[in-house]
């Protein structure tokens, strides 16, 4: 679901958020994390559907980020950024 440019997407209780208007199309999160992040044609990140990487390389892979325009929460609750 996109609402006000940002993605969410959930699952389980996981949930990733990409602020789309901070992408800056890098794909270093496509490097840590190449199951649950993908470009969409326009270069902005996007989640993939389908088995997500483990809980450790999603949040490498938002910690790579240069812009954070990725933030995961679990159980509602913000893991990353802090
Ligand atoms: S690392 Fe950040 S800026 Fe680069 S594609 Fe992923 S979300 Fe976009």
């Amino acid at each position: 679901m996109i609402k006000d440019n940002v993605e969410i997407v959930k699952k389980g209780d996981i949930e990733i958020r990409i602020i789309r208007e901070k992408c800056i199309g890098a794909a270093t999160c496509i490097v840590y994390a190449p199951s649950t992040f993908d470009l969409d044609p326009t270069n902005i990140a996007i989640v993939k559907t389908g088995e997500w990487d483990r809980l450790e390389k999603v949040i490498a892979a938002a910690q790579s980020c240069p812009t954070v325009a990725i933030e995961v929460f679990q159980k509602g609750k913000k893991i990353y950024p802090k």
